[in-house]
């Protein structure tokens, strides 16, 4: 891995641009109705909510709403509302019990062959149903050196080869660290792929770098992106043009979606979402039932209707265009599939 490779100053320009958009995303409340001409909603909207888990919405996933729709469901998404601050019996803040399998510092092994690194602890959104809003990341290693049990841990099991990185969101560090954590990967002969769990992709689409592509695509490490998204509304302009770069540049792209009442809970909801996304050559891998953490319940789809919704969906697809519908189970050797 060779980092000169990537043009320095081109590197700090493209870089610099996507940390402008998300140092513009939208934090006040006030600024996020009055965009969308639904001031309305102002009294539903729930700062305690809010000081829980705070607003964050990236400008270019607000132009994917629909303005003067309370509804939408791009909005719904990251709406703060006071149903979160509701207990509800079998809804818990560590609903996939992950700290039991960490193994060292920012490391997660649970699966046979792969193992998960938490490698940043922040979003460019706050996702509402969000499973790991209650994760305690401030316990998960922030400088380079601070990784290196987690990277001794991948060095002396050779049973791993995949290395998963996720968060958080791991495409909120930047190109030059990222290839930092790549180059000290790469020696690691048993790891074989480089799998990158990643909302940027859709939520601001600019994080999608020249640079970044090329770090992808120039490692010994297969490279494998799992985009998150729930909708079709979010794959279309800026967002679809930055899938189509990741897919042309030879990446596997993956999408996986949460099954989210007034989201996508409809047949043609997720039918949309799926041929979307295929048009890009993006495939659908997974729709995962909520996992059940406090303050989401009332995003949860009885799973009755999302077989339900599963049946329908085989029927008016391409087989490869159907996700395989699955829930985790703690203690599970694989995410289990709903039938
Ligand atoms: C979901 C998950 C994986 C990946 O599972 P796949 O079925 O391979 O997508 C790996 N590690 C952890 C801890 C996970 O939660
Ligand atoms: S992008 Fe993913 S990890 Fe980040 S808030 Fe949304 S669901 Fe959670």
């Amino acid at each position: 891995m060779s980092i000169p490779s990537i043009d320095d100053r081109q590197n700090s320009e493209t870089r610099s641009d996507w940390h402008r958009s998300l140092a513009g995303a939208i934090r006040d409340p006030r600024e996020l109705l009055q965009e969308l001409q639904l001031e309305q909603l102002a009294a539903t909207f729930s700062y305690e909510a809010a000081s829980e888990f705070p607003l964050m919405v990236p400008r270019s996933f607000l132009a994917r709403m629909r303005t003067g729709d309370p509804a939408d469901p791009l909005l719904r998404q990251v709406l703060p509302l006071d149903d979160e601050l509701r207990p509800v019996e079998g809804f818990v803040a560590d609903a996939v019990s992950d700290v039991t399998f960490r193994t060292a510092p920012g490391l997660l092994h649970k699966y046979h062959g792969r193992a998960l690194m938490i490698a940043a602890g922040s979003c460019a959104v706050n996702c509402r149903y969000c499973f790991r809003r209650h994760y305690p990341y401030d316990d998960e290693p922030r400088r380079l050196d601070d990784w290196e049990p987690a990277l001794e841990q991948l060095r002396v099991d050779s049973s791993i080869s995949e290395l998963l990185l996720s968060g958080g969101d791991p495409l909120m560090l930047t190109d030059r660290r990222l290839a930092q954590l790549v180059e000290r990967l790469e020696p690691i002969q048993h790891l074989k792929r480089l799998r990158i769990h990643t909302r940027l992709p859709i939520v601001l689409p600019d994080r999608v770098t020249d640079a970044l592509l090329g770090l992808l695509t120039e490692s010994r490490l297969t490279p494998i992106l799992v985009v998150h998204s729930n909708h079709a509304a979010e794959v279309v302009a800026d967002c679809a043009a930055a899938l189509r770069r990741l897919v042309r540049a030879g990446i596997t792209v993956l999408n996986q979606a949460v099954l989210l009442r007034g989201v996508n809970d409809s047949t043609n909801a997720l039918a949309d979402l799926s041929e979307s996304l295929i048009n890009l050559g993006v495939m659908p891998y997974y729709l995962h039932q909520l996992d059940r953490v406090s303050g989401t319940a009332h995003f949860e789809v009885d799973p009755a209707v999302g077989r339900q919704l599963m049946a329908e969906l085989r029927t008016r697809l391409p087989g490869y265009a159907v996700p395989r519908y699955v829930r985790e189970i703690p203690g599970e050797a694989h995410k289990t599939i709903i039938e």
